[in-house]
């Protein structure tokens, strides 16, 4: 198939047809890119910053037409399309402009023993930035990722979905009017086979979000050229709900934690365990909320609060995972099927049946794996050890949520959670705060995005070891040739340096002098 089509998933309709970016034309866009990025990398970062900037402020300027082409492809609420797509683009922006300066300066290292010489580390581009996307926040993530790369000097190499291309080619409409040097972010089109030439005409990084499914594909074609890879995966989140917690306060965090975005975010809150105190009160609570959400109409306000889900194969999951529910004595508190014409899944709860004594749910698949859409599976937990447990009984590690009063409790429950972050009485939404890391652990995946950790991502470490320029030169004593002196002397040096007590370090000093006066004057290095 050489087109794509871009789909309103609200209304069906067909937005437009893309020609997808001939397979055989993808090693030379790396190419040029390649090129481009000479110049571009030795450019002041205040230029690139400038840039930069340019593109922040024409994002502000066309706010409402970018939002609503999201909405339109994407299926979200237009509120969502602002404060979840353009502006954590623009925050990021704005803090790493403020911070590249700073973090791609020179570092001294403070060398412990090796006074006579120095060290520091030199920060360059990897080069050229490959960056393959989703389609669910087809907005914040690639362009965070894009403007960073190209903050520290690469030039990108970018995928959108093939669900989602139109928000993608906006992407680099809007690089384009903030005057981008031609050839820098270069834009392939198509589906997954597009994503895979990428990786195979070798990039020097590549920066994956997607399923676990195809992140192991993309990490093992990476293998083949040895190129680093960065994988931003899936979740399945917990959220453990403390017996103190405000019932009220919990309900509403777990409702938006859930069914925001429609439930199509990696890091949505799909498991939700609750102290047995409060459990079937937070589900009737829960429940009541539910009710109050409404779904984003099919015209041009994108207005209400739950948004058509945007991939049709979604719904495909979404009917598996419940048809096995219904197998299993699950209680479905409410939702559980589709509505809007099947544009739709309805907000869904599901809970074991209060008389269960075997917490049925907790061996199906919607408990167990990616759902990705709007469905939360509330169990009961007896002590703080099982909720812990219960989290960390997952094969993914992205996000999860405490939620409680005693703040110190939820701290400890925190440090004992295995993800890459765990939010106290918040849930979500760390992706829109641009200076801490985002990324997971076991299947959702590694290395970080945002943050400065994440900006690190796409530079190269250069240590730079040199003499200390007042010393005149000598060869180090570890060179040719090896000798009894050498061997003395080392065996001293090791006595100084690491003997715990500090006697026995003082001791062994003046037979540390002694061999290094008898080395020098009896030997010669070769
Ligand atoms: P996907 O894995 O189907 O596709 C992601 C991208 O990879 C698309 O651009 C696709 O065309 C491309 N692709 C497909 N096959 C490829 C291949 N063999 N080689 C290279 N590229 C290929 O995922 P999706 O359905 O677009 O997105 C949903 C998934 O993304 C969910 O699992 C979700 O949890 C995850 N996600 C994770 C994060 C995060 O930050 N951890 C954020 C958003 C989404």
């Amino acid at each position: 198939m050489e087109t794509i089509l871009s789909r309103n998933p609200a209304s069906g309709a067909v937005l437009r047809e893309l020609q997808q970016t001939p397979l055989e034309a993808i090693p030379a866009l790396i190419t040029q890119a390649r090129e481009a990025q000479k110049n571009w990398a030795v450019r002041p970062v205040k230029e690139r910053i400038r840039i930069l900037l340019n593109a922040r402020e024409f994002i502000l300027e066309n706010l409402d037409a970018i939002a609503n082409l999201v909405c339109e492809e994407n299926g979200k609420p237009k509120f969502e399309a602002i404060a979840n797509d353009l502006l954590p683009a623009m925050e990021l922006m704005t803090t790493y402009c403020a911070r590249a300066p700073k973090l791609l300066r020179s570092k001294k290292i403070s060398l412990r023993w090796a006074k006579h010489r120095k060290s520091h580390l030199q920060f360059w581009p990897k080069g050229v930035v490959a960056i393959i996307s989703p389609w669910n926040y087809p907005f914040s993530i690639p362009f965070g990722e894009i403007a960073l790369a190209l903050l520290a000097g690469n030039a990108v190499v970018f995928k959108p979905s093939e669900v989602t291309p139109l928000t993608g080619l906006k992407i680099a409409e809007i690089f384009d009017e903030a005057c981008l040097p031609p050839g820098l972010l270069q834009v392939v089109l198509g589906d997954g086979s597009r994503g895979a030439a990428i990786i195979k005409a070798k990039a020097d990084k590549i920066c994956f979000t997607g399923s676990v499914a195809t992140g192991k594909k993309v990490m093992a074609a990476a293998a083949e050229n040895l190129t680093p890879v960065l994988l931003e995966l899936g979740g399945k989140d917990p959220m453990i709900v403390l017996p103190d917690a405000d019932l009220d306060y919990a309900t509403s965090a777990a409702l938006w934690g859930g069914f925001s975005n429609s439930g199509q975010a990696c890091a949505s809150i799909e498991r939700i365990l609750v102290h047995e105190k409060i459990h079937d009160e937070f589900v009737k609570r829960l429940h009541e909320k539910v009710r109050l959400l409404t779904h984003v109409g099919n015209d041009e306000a994108h207005a209400g609060d739950l948004g058509a889900i945007t991939f049709e194969n979604q719904k495909l999951i979404y009917t598996k995972q419940l048809e096995e529910l219904n197998a299993q004595n699950a209680r479905i508190v409410c939702g559980g099927s589709f509505s809007d014409e099947g544009r739709c899944l309805e907000p869904t709860i599901v809970t074991n049946p209060s008389s269960a004594q075997d917490n049925p749910i907790e061996t199906t698949k919607i408990y167990n794996e990616e759902t990705f859409g709007p469905v939360v599976a509330v169990t009961k937990y007896k002590t703080t050890r099982e909720a812990i447990e219960k989290a960390n009984r997952s094969r993914y590690g992205l996000l999860a949520s405490v939620i409680g009063r005693d703040l110190a409790l939820a701290e400890q429950i925190a440090g004992q959670i295995e993800a890459g972050s765990v939010l106290i009485n918040e849930v979500l939404y760390t992706h829109g705060l641009s200076e801490t890391p985002w990324g997971g652990l076991k299947d959702s995946g590694f290395g970080r995005v945002h943050s400065d950790a994440g900006f690190y991502e796409f530079v190269n470490v250069r240590h730079v070891h040199q003499p200390r320029p007042w010393l005149p030169a000598f060869k180090s004593p570890w060179w040719f040739p090896y000798s009894q002196h050498q061997m003395s002397l080392f065996r001293a040096f090791a006595e100084v340096m690491y003997r715990r007590s500090i006697l026995r370090k003082i001791k062994a000093l003046p037979n540390l002098i002694v061999e290094f006066v008898q080395m020098i004057k009896s030997e010669k290095r070769y």
